[in-house]
């Protein structure tokens, strides 16, 4: 059977995840969140006591992470590190920068690359990232460009954060978003940049479903289903 890819890339807090995971279920897609492997490397990192702004600290541990990705009956993508399934721990506000931190590294990109290639290979995805459509898979079936304005973003963000538990005024995520933003667009490896063929969805004026409705019908109009 023919395997389809899909690549979203876009900014933090755009609704990738959340859209990205709908619609890959609706086409029945496996859906790879390679922010996730991101994090998991941060998280690791700090775990055993690194830097993770300190170069040195992070790539002397590469070669002793463990990281598996797998999906549950949920059908949902577990990140396993060293055996134990961190998916939750991920999420924490410290490790989106761990995240980002980490994620310039040269040598972290390169490390990821073959990983999340493979799944490519292996299987009809629906990927979301940052650099999908321009380095990790440019020869995607259909690459989507995913973004919002920086308050929009900032909104959804602290009411996830607020209904997760953690208190947090909104100034401070929609300063953490935009320092995100920058980070990820002006770092020299693989920043976050729209590839010249993908097609820019903007949700700032859409909810969900009606975001999803707009990937939906953007799919059903390129990829042969
Ligand atoms: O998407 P998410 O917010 O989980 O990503 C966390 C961080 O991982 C991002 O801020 C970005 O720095 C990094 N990332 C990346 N390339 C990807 C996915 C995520 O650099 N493909």
């Amino acid at each position: 059977m023919r395997k389809y890819s899909i690549a979203i890339d876009g900014p933090s807090g755009a609704g990738k995840s959340t859209l990205a995971k709908a619609l890959a279920a609706r086409l029945g897609f496996l859906y790879v969140d390679t922010g996730a492997i991101y994090r998991t490397v941060g998280l690791y990192v700090a775990r055993t006591g690194g830097d993770c702004a300190v170069e040195s600290d992070v790539l002397s541990r590469l070669p002793e992470i463990r990281i598996t990705m797998t999906y549950g009956e949920d059908g949902l993508q577990h990140m396993i590190l060293g055996g134990e399934d961190v998916t939750t721990d991920i999420r924490k506000n410290e490790v989106s920068r761990y995240a980002s931190q980490v994620s310039p590294i040269p040598g972290v990109r390169a490390f990821l690359l073959e990983m999340q290639r493979s799944m490519a290979r292996e299987h009809s995805v629906l990927m979301d990232g940052r650099d999908i459509g321009t380095v990790v898979l440019p020869d995607a079936d259909l690459k989507i460009f995913l973004t919002a304005s920086v308050e929009e973003r900032a909104r959804r963000r602290h009411k996830e954060l607020l209904e997760k538990g953690q208190q947090i005024d909104f100034e401070t995520v929609k300063q953490e978003i935009a320092d995100r933003d920058h980070a990820d667009t002006h770092r020299a490896v693989a920043p976050l940049k729209k590839a010249e063929d993908a097609v820019v969805v903007d949700t700032s004026a859409l909810d969900l479903d009606q975001s999803l409705e707009a990937l939906y019908t953007l799919v059903k109009e390129r990829l042969d289903l």
